[in-house]
């Protein structure tokens, strides 16, 4: 198949890119920088099947001409840090960048997948989360930018999947993590792994209890390449079901590490979620699916990923 991807030079489209090529297909990558890394395109440069496009998705989606048989929008910034500075690129992406992704797959008669997010869930109320379940979320908080951008992207996949008939799918992901993430990202467990090989306190935000279900980035392409195999166009949660507190994380690392840790009390940040968990009934019944890789295996990956030093460049943007 020929697969034009938003966002393949970000942590997530890296993986999929390889993912793809390495199952036969032809990959279009476009990206514009703003929280990915050029080293990710670079990653594939030499592949006869990748082709790469430098373009900012929300002015519109470049055409790259010929067949094509999926568009699948990953470009946003992902990380709390990454779409606070730039909430207003975030929306655009979220609503235009989306928009001009169904409308290429209209065009030419392709699918559409749609990477949203655990975040539609907000702070939630029920625990774990189902895909039936609504969210609590703040509209106009500091995640709204990020949060509310994901529902209208949901809301004008369904649009057009109803109105338009376009063949689309939406995946739900939850925190997830692994090789190839910017150092300078700012969530959790890049910070942790970082502040911990630089001998660093690991900076808890708050009591550390608020809770993360933390995905290894494999399961979670094995799962998108698994949605893209069913023909179902309501929202399915990917996600690691296996729940824990700041504190615990910290925990894990340490045994993992083999080595005490310190740690460094940080202030909350607004609206930040108390707990999430997901709920994977849907993604098993549907595709067979529940993650492989428990944190600990997944984290001594990653932290020697991190420890070989394999970043593939600068970033474009600094924070
Ligand atoms: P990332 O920041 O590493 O990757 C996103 C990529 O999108 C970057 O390369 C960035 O430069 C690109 N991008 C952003 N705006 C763009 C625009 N207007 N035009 C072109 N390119 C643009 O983030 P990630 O963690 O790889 O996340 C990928 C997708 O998965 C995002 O849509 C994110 O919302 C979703 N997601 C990720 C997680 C996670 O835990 N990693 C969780 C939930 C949802
Ligand atoms: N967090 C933390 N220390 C950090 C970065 C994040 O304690 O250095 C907390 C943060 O407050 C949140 C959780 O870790 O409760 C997950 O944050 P992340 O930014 O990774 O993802 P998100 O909030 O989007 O789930």
């Amino acid at each position: 198949m020929r697969i034009l991807l938003t966002g393949s030079a970000g942590f997530v489209g890296s993986h999929l890119t390889e993912r793809l090529l390495a199952d036969g297909h032809e990959v279009v990558g476009v990206d514009n920088y703003i929280s990915g890394q050029r080293g990710n395109t670079a990653l594939f440069a030499e592949h006869p099947g990748f082709s790469f496009i430098e373009a900012d998705v929300s002015h519109g989606l470049p055409d790259p001409g010929g067949r094509l048989d999926w568009v699948m929008h990953f470009a946003s910034p992902a990380s709390p840090p990454h779409y606070q500075q730039f909430p207003v690129e975030t929306l655009m992406v979220g609503a235009q960048g989306t928009q001009n992704g169904l409308e290429l797959a209209r065009a030419h008669g392709a699918k559409f997948f749609m990477a949203s997010t655990s975040e539609v869930y907000g702070d939630p109320h029920v625990h774990p989360q189902p895909e039936s379940y609504w969210g609590h979320v703040n509209p106009n908080g500091l995640r709204s930018c990020y949060d509310e951008a994901k529902r209208y992207a949901e809301a004008i996949t369904m649009a057009y999947h109803r109105h338009y008939g376009v063949d689309t799918r939406i995946i739900r992901i939850f925190n997830t993590y692994g090789p190839r993430m910017r150092p300078d990202d700012g969530r959790v467990i890049t910070n942790f792994v970082h502040q911990a090989l630089r001998g660093e306190p690991l900076t808890v935000y708050g009591d550390g209890q608020q809770t993360r279900s933390f995905q290894y980035v494999d399961d979670l392409v094995e799962g998108i390449v698994r949605v893209m195999g069913v023909q179902d166009h309501d929202p399915v949660n990917l996600g690691n079901p296996v729940e824990f507190t700041m504190l615990d994380l910290v925990d894990v690392l340490r045994e993992v590490l083999d080595q005490p840790l310190a740690t460094r009390t940080e202030p909350m940040p607004h609206d930040d979620p108390r707990q999430r968990k997901p709920d994977i009934s849907r993604a098993k019944a549907l595709l067979g699916w529940e993650p492989l890789v428990p944190l600990r295996d997944g984290l001594r990956r990653t932290i020697d990923a991190a420890r070989r030093g394999e970043r593939p460049t600068e970033a474009e943007h600094s924070l």
